[in-house]
């Protein structure tokens, strides 16, 4: 059956303009003006809401299998479809075990296996052991590797060395698959001991500084530079690393940027005493730096926005004892970043193709689905996400939707608001529910793959 979606504010490569989506078999026919849509077609007439492409998260941690009472691919997944997500890629790490070998790789599989709301693919895991796996967990589906400059502060995927590094690099680069980097260096790192406040938030902030991201990042740069590997930042938080990175790009590197909602969105000003929801790695920094960010994403140094959705049960982060040093770092929004994105971008006076661009063209074309994911056009899949822009809230943990409702987002007022979901032109949120059983597929790299080695 033809569908047509049909919008007078739907989000194309080209621009915002009213169109019907064609659909067919779960993909774009074609992009027409409202009145071309064929007669025949099941019409959705979404008036004047908005029609993004579904969103991309390209950092994502899943936790399945092995960390499953963390999080999992149900939750996770109806979490996504709930927050505009259509596409997940996986880290290799925080499950059991870390997706660093193909059989590891297959236990996923077989844990995502009938689970998903959403399509997920994985990347594939780097240490300074694995380097005769990267081929092939390459061939076998992974869309790139990460790695760790500093202990993930998990027993797991280990942290690799420069030396290591290096000796990877050259299969890296003829793989041609990203390498994503946490960029911080452990020397730079202030452990603490027993000294400081703990429960203070600067105490935290101090034993993370800037610097130890600025000089990951210079080193990242060199290295990019002698191997000319496909380099990605993951979650930049200091905004003096852009200069840098925007020197490099211009040389022509292959380097791209990401950085995500709660570096865009809180300020260390404003975090409160034992405020452990607010733990993160790098840490989230001076409300001067959350506004240079925005000017990296503007000028294009950053090129993508993912959340870094890391999750854990409660009691790990300590909101007891409201201790920074202990509590476990990550920040679950899989559900609210698009929210939380538009209400930053509403008070910046920033357009919603920029949010598209973003958070689905650029994180689909890190992880090799450009021309499947990522755009309203034709070919693509109809991933298609019906958004009411105008729409102001609160936000609790009816929002949240996956495992466990703790957030540093709750009771914040938004803008922005997801009302359907469509995976491949079927709807799998609406009215705030789920309506139907989970058809999110697992998407493969391996074509491009075997053009290329
Ligand atoms: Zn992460």
């Amino acid at each position: 059956m033809t569908q047509a979606f049909v919008s007078s504010r739907v989000v194309t490569p080209e621009g915002v303009r009213p169109a019907a989506v064609i659909v067919e078999h779960g993909r774009i026919r074609e992009v027409c003006a409202p009145g071309d849509a064929p007669g025949t077609s099941q019409l959705h007439d979404f008036g004047n809401l908005i029609i993004l492409p579904g969103l991309v998260d390209s950092h994502v941690h899943i936790n399945e299998p092995g960390r499953t009472e963390w999080e999992g691919f149900a939750t996770a997944t109806r979490a996504a479809a709930a927050g505009g997500y259509t596409t997940l890629v996986d880290m290799p790490l925080n499950c059991l075990p870390e997706t660093t070998t193909v059989a590891a790789l297959e236990a996923k599989r077989f844990a995502a296996a009938g689970q998903c709301c959403v399509d997920w693919a994985p990347w594939g895991g780097l240490t300074g052991q694995n380097h005769e796996h990267l081929a092939p967990l390459a061939a076998a589906g992974a869309a790139g590797f990460k790695c760790f400059l500093v202990d993930p502060g998990i027993d797991g995927l280990a942290m690799i060395s420069k030396q290591e590094l290096e000796a990877a690099l050259p299969t890296l680069a003829r793989i041609g698959f990203p390498l994503l980097v946490h960029a911080e260096l452990a020397e730079h790192l202030y452990h603490g001991g027993d000294g400081g406040d703990w429960r203070q938030y600067a105490t935290y902030l101090r034993s993370r500084p800037d610097e130890s991201e600025l000089a990951a990042i210079r080193m990242l740069i060199g290295l990019c530079r002698t191997y000319r590997f496909p380099l990605h930042i993951v979650h930049l938080s200091t905004a003096l690393a852009l200069d840098d990175l925007a020197w490099a790009r211009s040389e022509g590197l292959p380097i791209t940027v990401e950085t995500c909602p709660h570096y865009l969105h809180f300020v260390a000003e404003e975090i409160p005493v034992g405020g452990t929801l607010f733990k993160c790695a790098p840490p989230i920094r001076s409300r001067e730096n959350r506004e240079a960010l925005w000017q990296g994403l503007r000028d294009g140094v950053i090129d993508l926005i993912a959340t870094d959705h890391s999750p854990c049960p409660p009691s790990m982060k300590r909101l007891d004892e409201g201790n920074f040093r202990l509590a476990w770092g990550g920040i679950a929004s899989l559900s609210v970043a698009i929210s939380v994105i538009w209400t930053e971008m509403r008070t910046r006076g920033l357009p919603i193709q920029d949010l598209a661009r973003w958070m689905s063209a650029q994180p689909a074309k890190l992880a090799g689905m450009e021309g499947r994911k990522g755009a309203i056009a034709a070919g693509c899949d109809a991933d298609l996400v019906v958004f009411d822009p105008d729409a102001e809230f609160t936000l609790t943990t009816e929002d949240l939707q996956y495992r466990h409702l703790v957030s540093p987002y709750l009771g914040e007022r938004l803008h922005g608001r997801v009302q359907t979901s469509f995976l491949r032109g079927t709807a799998v949120f609406e009215a705030r529910s789920f309506p139907n059983p989970p058809g999110g597929r697992e998407l493969r790299r391996e074509e491009k793959l075997a053009v290329r080695i």
